[in-house]
């Protein structure tokens, strides 16, 4: 086996085949914040959860990914994580509004595309550790 800049080079029975691998770091953190569903006070579809019209308060947990291009360390863990939690910085308890999981995820991903373009980002956003969604871009 040969390491190459790409992958690793195997040679089994003299047959070479060149491995590829799409890279990717990840790291997590939490956010304290409040939302609601307005659509849940007049869509009667959702009148068993008519309760979350009114603003509640999420622990959200993120997980955020970001393609790598190499082994050692292009995207630093913490400064990445760091960077991320200063776009939640507040005094108080986030007010994410009317923003679904779905909506945070997405504009998280746009913001860590404008600052790190032509990479594969997924995002991950959670209701207190219960129940999520998983955006990637494409
Ligand atoms: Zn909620």
């Amino acid at each position: 086996m040969v390491s190459t800049k790409s992958g690793k080079r195997i040679i089994m029975e003299g047959v070479k085949t060149e491995l590829k691998y799409n890279r990717t770091i990840w790291v997590t953190f939490r956010v304290e914040g409040t939302h609601c569903y307005p659509a849940a006070a007049t869509d009667p579809a959702l009148k068993s959860v008519d309760f979350l019209q009114y603003p509640h308060r999420h622990l959200f947990g993120f997980r955020v990914s970001i393609e790598v291009q190499h082994n050692e360390r292009d995207i630093e863990f913490i400064i990445f994580k760091r960077w991320l939690q200063s776009l939640y910085e507040t005094n108080s308890v986030l007010d994410l509004n009317g923003k679904s999981c779905e909506t945070i995820a997405e504009e998280l991903i746009e913001k860590i595309h404008a600052k790190y373009p032509g990479r594969a980002i997924s995002v991950s956003v959670d209701e207190d550790g219960e129940n999520g969604c998983l955006l990637q871009s494409i």
